[in-house]
């Protein structure tokens, strides 16, 4: 007897076993055909799982399930492979292929290693075999096998990937029961080894998917390891889901900072220089200074002291603070060289937290001190691997706009709160409202942190109070700490939804010990201060690559490096422009002649196309009247005004960040 309870609490009852399919062709044929998958007694399993004698609990998947897309996108990887197979004949090997739900771009991947190289070209052409397989509406039938079974099974067809992993599972304990699953029967088939679930037959994947790329990636991600082929591409329920999301990612492509910043002469990226090691250009530079000018402002406001490090330090400084060697494999090596007979080394900062302790213990301190805010726009350098590099984004020397915080320990949830405030100050001035929370804990299973359970425990503590006090929404991630301590990350979407993890607040009773760190109490003995680690922007690199994305090259004036456009309709009033551009300019703001021979209607395309937010077009009627004609980028022309009127709108537009524009 068979006893199944659904989620409303009705209870079925059968004399023999029974598969979630055939429960929900019990209840009605049309939830038999939008059922996806099931999660029996808690665990997801296929419709075609077999409930055994006893009492399950039973939840039928339906494409409105946030699961459902992860199996139907998994179950796409798997009929990519089987076309892959199919094409490029048996000596292909199959590692693996998981769905992705949080990337912009792609749904699925499968890598392979294939007797040939295959380009984008191909990838109509395998689409076309997985549609023949979608049609086929062949069944995925799940085996379980012994380790020893499955290996031999997968071994005869030549897959030594995954007999590789089959053998890692036995090395770690597991692998006692292996699943694979058949795709078809017969010498066709295609078998995978694979946890499941998956859809019940290729039939049910529809035709709203697409392969978009071709990437090289190596085996388990370790360049020690061959180059295998990767494939990528996004499935989605229905094909209206997929039109719009290939339209988010055109989109995406018009407003990729890469393209924008050489269009806008922003910052230039050049393999002479070194791959990964951007340099502001004049315009650029403008955003980047405005952006600092501002939060120098704030942080002076909120009792910080700017201070200034050199950009590298002795290897032995960063032996003690434990970024060498628990940061080895994402810095610089080490530049080595003898002194005084000494071998003696020094490393490029991969972080700005051992120059700001050395300052701090320079003196001693009283607790009426405390907190010591030090800030620094800090030079650091980070060895990315030359593939993950990426426009500003992903480089390998970036400035952070860092802060360490020493405090005693009551002040440490108010000084944590105030940092929270910064950030939101921050992301707010500039449109980026749309953000959720996220607290890095670190990984309990991994030795890549540095100091004790407990001071661990009252860090992640601190910072789940001070987290939970702001009312803000929040998740937590495992294994996403710094080594010295848990974080509270802020990750942002932008206007065409893509996530980017910003600022961050870091919570550290570590480094303080590891240094040594002290003030004197007001008992007058020797206390341990604790140690707060914040970047609002994270890095200005990667913070203004997103937000040339984010306004599209578009900048609110006041981060414009040209704020005007001053525009003659001809030379006769070439005298009256150059007055106009002089009296903007005293007032500050970044004003652009143009007194080229060209035609009014080409100097505002050009100023257009250069994203300048306001153009003051100027003929014998405004010179006449003392005046300007505004144009607004996006608005197009939005009236006369006097200049002196013009200027002063200009300058509140700018002092209030966007709060107040230019009106007429
Ligand atoms: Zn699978
Ligand atoms: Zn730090």
């Amino acid at each position: 007897m068979v006893k199944v309870k659904l989620p409303d609490g009705s209870v079925k009852e059968y004399q023999q076993s029974i598969s979630p399919l055939a429960v929900a062709g019990d209840i009605s044929q049309g939830l038999a055909r939008a059922a996806i998958a099931a999660r029996v007694d808690g665990k997801l399993v296929d419709l075609t799982f077999n409930m055994a004698d006893g009492e399950h609990e039973l939840q039928l998947l339906t494409n409105r399930d946030k699961e459902s897309l992860e199996i139907l996108r998994h179950t796409a990887a798997h009929v990519l492979a089987m076309a892959v197979v199919r094409l490029y004949g048996p000596t292909v090997q199959y590692t693996i292929g998981p769905a992705l739900l949080d990337d912009f771009q792609y749904g699925f991947y499968y890598d392979f290693a294939l007797p040939c190289n295959i380009s984008v070209e191909d990838l109509s052409k395998i689409e076309a075999e997985m549609k023949k397989i979608v049609s086929e509406k062949l069944p995925f039938r799940r085996e379980e096998l012994s380790a020893a079974a499955a290996k031999s099974l997968l071994g005869k067809r030549g897959q030594k990937y995954k007999c590789e992993m089959i053998d890692d599972m036995l090395a770690a304990g597991e692998g006692a029961v292996v699943s694979l699953y058949h795709q078809g029967e017969g010498p066709d088939a295609f078998v995978d080894m694979c946890r499941g679930p998956h859809l019940s037959d290729t039939g049910k994947l529809g035709n709203a998917f697409k392969l978009m790329a071709v990437a090289g990636a190596y085996w388990r991600g370790d360049e020690k390891n061959p180059m295998l082929t990767r494939i990528y591409g996004n499935a989605f329920f229905d094909k209206k889901e997929l039109a719009e999301h290939l339209d988010r990612i055109e989109q995406a492509k018009k407003r990729d900072h890469r393209v924008l910043g050489k269009q806008l002469s922003l910052f230039l990226l050049d393999e002479k220089v070194g791959p990964g090691m951007a340099m502001w250009l004049p315009r650029g530079a403008t955003i980047r200074m405005e952006l600092e000018n501002w939060l120098r402002g704030e942080l002076i406001k909120g009792g910080y002291s700017i201070v200034y490090s050199p950009h590298i330090g002795k290897l032995d400084l960063y032996r003690t603070s434990g970024h060498y060697p628990y940061y080895k494999e994402s810095q610089f090596p080490p530049i080595m060289f003898e002194e005084d007979g000494k071998e003696d080394g020094f490393l490029l900062k991969p972080m700005n937290c051992p120059h700001h302790i050395m300052m701090y213990k320079s003196t001693q301190h009283s607790y009426r001190e405390l907190p010591i805010r030090l800030a620094e726009f800090g030079q650091v350098y980070r060895w990315e691997q030359s593939g993950e590099l990426n426009g500003l984004t992903r480089v390998r020397a970036f400035c952070q706009d860092d802060a360490h915080i020493f405090c005693a320990p009551e002040q440490l949830e108010s000084e944590i709160s105030a940092c929270i405030d910064l950030v939101k100050l921050v992301l707010s001035t500039l449109g980026l409202n749309d953000y959720r929370v996220r607290i890095s804990l670190r990984d309990p299973n991994s030795d890549k942190y540095v100091g004790s359970d407990e001071n661990w425990n009252l860090a992640e503590a601190n910072i789940r109070s001070v987290v939970k006090a702001s009312g803000m929404d929040y998740s937590e991630a495992l294994g996403e700490a710094a080594f010295y301590g848990p974080k509270i990350d802020f990750i942002v979407k932008d206007c065409i939804g893509r996530e980017w993890q910003l600022g961050t607040v870091q919570v550290d009773y570590n480094l303080p010990e590891r240094f040594e760190l002290e003030y004197i109490g007001r008992d007058n003995s020797a206390h341990r201060p604790v140690m707060i680690h914040r970047a609002p922007f994270g890095s200005l690199e990667r913070f203004i690559g997103i937000l040339i994305e984010h306004f599209g090259g578009a900048f609110p004036l006041w981060l414009s490096p040209v704020q005007v456009a001053v525009l003659p309709v001809s030379d006769k009033v070439a005298d009256y422009a150059a007055a106009v551009t002089a009296r903007l300019k005293s007032a500050g703001l970044r004003v652009e002649l143009d007194e080229s021979a060209d035609k009014i209607g080409a100097k505002i395309r050009r100023a257009t196309m250069n994203k300048i937010p306001y153009m003051a077009v100027i003929g014998a009627k405004e010179a006449d009247s003392q005046t300007v004609s505004v144009r607004e980028r996006i608005k197009g022309d939005i009236g006369e005004m006097a200049v002196e009127n013009f200027k002063n709108a200009l300058v509140c537009e700018r002092d209030t960040k966007g709060k107040e524009l230019v009106q007429i």
